[in-house]
């Protein structure tokens, strides 16, 4: 075993008490694969230092993943005093997930092996928007991702869908995602009907808030808020390591709080919704905006009949070169964030904020350190909110997707 990597008590987050049983044994089984998928080969007993559960729980849990097929004896590990223990491990030839991600302007797929490694990964523009073309491109897609990682498709255990909108997960179905232009859409129905498999569905920002909760920058909190800011603005929240769900999932309705009224129309309806301040589009909109009026010298400079499209990178650039009109859509934008991130850590009482997703990944430091300077003006004089980067990069979030999939194909098993 190889603990030495991640210290136990920030690698691995301990056993969850509390809580009903279904989420307790979906926190439990977290735990132990991440566990084992970080550290093996281990045995028991490494694996109850590790989590923190109970030696009888470990026991228990590892005979279920041996029957599910997807943990092996792989031999002896090393005397403590007493006899040798066995020591277990993945079985990578156990099968495969199959990962998707449908944001608001592309789609990805990755495919992962039993051991939690990735084994293919393809990724296209959405073609078109509403359900028609979602569900097209989203089965097509699907196929070709299958097709082209030559995987036996009789290996695929589950499929994953992290989506940008408001997600029902007891009914697989997206309520509704304006960006999608989706509205009671029956995803899980149409993917099962086409594939004969289980389907598990979640928020896109649920999903992240909970990767980087067990295994991105969130390793070691108890609560956390995650914004996920790209083409669209969604968050997770993480209460006592679960995702908080409020009302219909509206924690992750964050992108339609109105921060200006008298903001642009929202694809929503409403005038002024942070998605429509804050988002890629928005501020790229507005970057287009003063181009046209040809009030920027630095911006227009960088631009040329060759290369005329305005990206997150060359308005990084242009903010950088000291052009005062970009630097001022960042900012803009980085405020309406603040607001909106002062107030939901306010009410939820929460000390953290992750941020990532496009923007960031994008823009970096200098997007978070403009949301670092403008939350002294919104949160109380007392207290405490750290702005934090996201670690976990596209492939992280698809493993991610791949991790809960296969937690809830074993839970339905077990
Ligand atoms: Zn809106």
């Amino acid at each position: 075993m190889n603990s030495s990597r991640v210290p136990p008590s920030r690698g691995i987050p301990s056993a969850y008490r509390g809580q009903d049983l279904a989420s307790l044994r979906n926190r439990n089984l977290d735990v132990i694969l991440r566990a084992i998928w970080e550290h093996a080969p281990c045995s028991r007993t490494d694996l109850a230092e590790l989590t923190g559960l109970a030696p009888s729980s470990i026991t228990r849990l590892i005979k279920q993943l041996q029957q599910s097929g997807l943990v092996i004896d792989v031999g002896k590990g090393k005397s403590t005093g007493g006899r040798l223990p066995t020591l277990v491990a993945p079985d990578p030839e156990a099968g495969v997930i199959l990962s998707l991600d449908l944001g608001g302007s592309k789609i990805r797929g990755a495919i992962f092996d039993a051991a939690d490694q990735l084994i293919y990964s393809l990724e296209e523009p959405l073609r078109g928007l509403g359900p028609k073309i979602v569900t097209s491109q989203t089965l097509d897609f699907t196929q070709r991702t299958i097709d082209q990682s030559r995987i036996d498709q009789n290996k695929l255990l589950g499929l994953g869908v992290g989506v940008s909108g408001r997600v029902d997960i007891e009914t697989g179905e997206i309520v509704e995602s304006y960006n999608l232009r989706l509205k009671q859409f029956p995803l899980r129905q149409i993917l099962k009907e086409a594939f004969h498999l289980p389907v598990y569905i979640e928020n896109d920002a649920s999903v992240a808030s909970l990767a980087e909760w067990y295994y991105g920058a969130g390793r070691g909190q108890e609560d956390l808020i995650y914004l996920l800011i790209s083409t669209g603005i969604g968050a997770g929240v993480i209460i006592d390591g679960q995702i908080y769900r409020g009302k219909a999932g509206m924690p992750g309705e964050i992108g339609h709080i109105v921060v200006d009224r008298l903001g642009p129309i929202c694809l929503c309806g409403r005038r002024g919704c942070l998605e429509a301040m804050a988002s890629r589009p928005a501020m790229l909109r507005n970057a287009d905006l003063i181009l046209s009026h040809g009030q920027d010298p630095i911006l227009s400079s960088m631009l040329d009949s060759e290369n005329s499209t305005i990206t997150l990178e060359i308005l990084a650039e242009a903010a950088l070169r000291g052009s005062t009109s970009v630097q001022a859509i960042i900012e803009n934008a980085a405020d309406h964030i603040a607001f909106a991130i002062a107030s939901i850590a306010t009410i939820l009482n929460i000390e953290t904020v992750i941020v990532g997703g496009e923007v960031i990944q994008e823009l970096g430091e200098l997007f978070i350190k403009k949301v670092e300077a403008a939350m002294t003006k919104y949160r109380q004089r007392d207290q405490k909110l750290d702005v934090i980067q996201a670690e976990l990069e596209a492939d992280a979030f698809l493993k991610g997707i791949s991790m809960f999939t296969l937690r809830d194909v074993l839970s339905a098993q077990f």
